[in-house]
């Protein structure tokens, strides 16, 4: 069967596709590799950067996710490394939102640590972002600035002030971690509630090589949510397609004492690659169609070698067609990651 014959799958015809029948409307944009914080599970202490060089313009940015757009995708999310550390990262969003005026995407979106919200947050809303994703993993300062490596609580807090008084729906992402901040999650998820943020708990997932244990702080959601259920009444949410906007792999539950929704997001204790529907684009313009896999296709390559939209467009169609079936991510003591490259590259 040919990249361009879908067969038996209830797409539009111009749809992109997979060759088991998954349709790709929703690329994670990573547009840069650096970060002002170092958080534990994610970056090495001493981290080297890829050379400005290497990374895709904002105009390359722009033309590669344009392509995209031309395929169908109808969600894009910005992400990084911090998307916000990237200099005139608002331009960006700003040459994107012409896609949002034309209605061929629906949502652009964006996944920051929040420490430059405060700065961004009215101008993104001016821009047509709707919601973000804030991770915030602890709301004590002293934990928050162990596990980031030198963070300051002070301004993500901020910056989710100004994201809510700029209108902005704000999601709270944590990384569950079995030691660090395991014992506080019912807080972080009762403080999101009060303030009227959905909050979304995320398994440890082993990606590039880091100085802490994996093994040692992986925490199961499969547990954790038994614990919680132990003093909290949780009600399994429904995927409705707006649960599935926001959520993605994530499985949603209704908590009855806060009156908000929380999400778990388990690579590990139950994977979610039947129903995945997205890629992601390294900074580099390298095109990952599994998170967990080395498959990979050079974008870059195409843009730098003169390609046009239609030679972009012909790469992609035939890299998402061999999107593989799914991960096999596990966590052990004697294993490597599964993956070489590190969430911050590949645009978490
Ligand atoms: N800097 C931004 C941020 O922190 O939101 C965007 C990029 S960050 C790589 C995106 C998300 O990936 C964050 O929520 C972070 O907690 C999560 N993350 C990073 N490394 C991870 C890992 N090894 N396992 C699970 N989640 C991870
Ligand atoms: Fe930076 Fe986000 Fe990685 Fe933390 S999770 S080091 S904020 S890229």
């Amino acid at each position: 069967m040919s990249p361009l014959d879908l067969g038996p799958i209830s797409a539009p015809p111009n749809a992109l596709a997979d060759s088991l029948g998954r349709v790709v409307r929703y690329l994670r944009l990573s547009v840069t590799d650096r970060c002002d914080l170092r958080c534990t599970y994610c970056m090495a202490e001493h981290m080297t950067f890829l050379p400005k060089a290497e990374v895709l313009s904002l105009e390359e940015l722009d033309r590669v996710a344009t392509a995209f757009v031309g395929l169908g995708t109808r969600k894009l999310r910005i992400t990084g490394g911090e998307p916000l550390v990237r200099k005139d990262v608002l331009w960006l969003f700003e040459r994107l939102s012409r896609h949002l005026a034309s209605g061929a995407l629906d949502e652009i979106t964006l996944t920051t640590n929040g420490t430059q919200l405060a700065q961004h947050a009215a101008a993104l809303a001016g821009l047509g972002v709707k919601r973000i994703n804030v991770s915030l993993d602890s709301l004590d300062a002293g934990v928050f600035r162990r596990l980031t490596r030198g963070g300051d609580l002070a301004k993500v807090l901020a910056g989710v002030d100004a994201a809510q008084a700029a209108g902005l729906a704000v999601k709270i992402n944590a990384v569950a971690l079995a030691h660090d901040n395991a014992a506080e999650l019912p807080a972080l998820i009762a403080w999101a509630h009060g303030r009227g943020m959905d909050a979304t708990l995320i398994e440890t997932m082993p990606m590039g090589e880091v100085e802490a244990d994996r093994t040692d702080q992986y925490l199961s959601l499969t547990d954790l949510k038994r614990t919680l259920s132990s003093f909290w009444t949780l009600t399994d949410l429904p995927l409705t397609p707006s649960l599935k906007g926001i959520g993605g792999p994530a499985r949603y539950v209704r908590v009855a004492e806060t009156g908000g929704r929380l999400g778990f997001i388990t690579p590990l204790s139950h994977n979610f690659c039947e129903s995945c529907n997205r890629v992601r684009l390294t900074c580099t313009g390298t095109l990952h169609t599994c998170l967990g896999r080395e498959d990979a296709a050079d974008l870059r390559a195409i843009l730098r070698g003169g390609g046009n939209e239609t030679d972009l467009q012909d790469a992609i169609r035939a890299s998402v067609w061999a999107k593989p079936a799914g991960h096999d991510f596990q966590i052990g003591r004697d294993l490597a990651p599964a993956v070489a490259r590190h969430m911050s590259s590949t645009g978490g």
